[in-house]
């Protein structure tokens, strides 16, 4: 069976987890996010979830270790046998080389392995990113760009949306400062050996939306 693995990069507010999410449904491919696991676990509140909720909260990485546990329990999953999408992974060096050997492990030559970096400047990033709210249930919205039916709830589930605490301007800006000092290299490398999509994320949402499935479709 041939595997398709996808790679999205973007500094946060980039609408990356967005881009995932649309990318998933049309390609029928499980969307893998280390953030999200890990808000589910603090949202259940269990061991791990407490372990890891101050680093939620302040925007800091959690350490290796519990991502590559939680990432290596879900990718063995039966629904990421044929593939999946990664959004928020990897974030730094060690992350990069646990990476590597993964899909050196579990992937063949024939697999489609590809990149998308979603571009946007600092400057929009922090005047979007003040506009996102969250569901407990996994939902995001965005009050201007991509509002809920009904204001302040969710239209999958109607519970009360919320702000994430790392969504705050300080910790978005110590977010931002982390992902441009790490995002290079990690991505020099998926340009180097792998297809590489570059987007401009400074359109609406379908229009990104658009571009990313076309550049895939060229692809072929
Ligand atoms: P995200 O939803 O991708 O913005 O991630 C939210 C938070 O989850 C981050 O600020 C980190 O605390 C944690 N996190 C997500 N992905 C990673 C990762 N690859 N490595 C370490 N921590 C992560």
């Amino acid at each position: 069976m041939k595997k398709t693995i996808i790679l999205f990069f973007g500094p946060p507010g980039s609408g990356k987890g967005t881009q995932s999410d649309a990318l998933g449904q049309k390609l029928n491919l499980p969307v893998i996010s280390p953030g999200e696991l890990l808000r589910h676990e603090e949202e259940k509140r269990t061991k791990l979830g407490l372990l890891v909720s101050k680093n939620l909260a302040n925007g800091k990485l959690v350490s290796d270790s519990i991502i590559d546990k939680i990432l290596s329990a879900r990718l063995v999953r039966p629904d990421a046998r044929r593939g999946f999408i990664l959004d928020g992974y990897p974030r730094n060096k060690s992350q990069l080389e646990w990476l590597k050997k993964k899909i050196k492990r579990i992937s063949k030559i024939e697999d489609k392995i590809i990149a998308i970096h979603i571009n946007v400047s600092d400057r929009e990033v922090k005047s979007r990113i003040g506009g996102r709210r969250v569901c407990d249930c996994g939902a995001a919205y965005h009050l201007k760009h991509n509002p809920p039916i009904h204001i302040g709830l969710c239209d999958l589930c109607g519970k009360k949306l919320k702000q994430r605490e790392d969504d705050k301007p300080k910790i978005v800006k110590e977010r931002l400062s982390h992902f441009r000092k790490s995002i290079k290299s990690i991505v020099g490398y998926f340009k180097k050996n792998y297809t590489f999509i570059n987007v401009d994320g400074e359109q609406s949402i379908k229009a990104i939306e658009l571009e990313i499935t076309k550049k895939i479709n060229e692809l072929k």
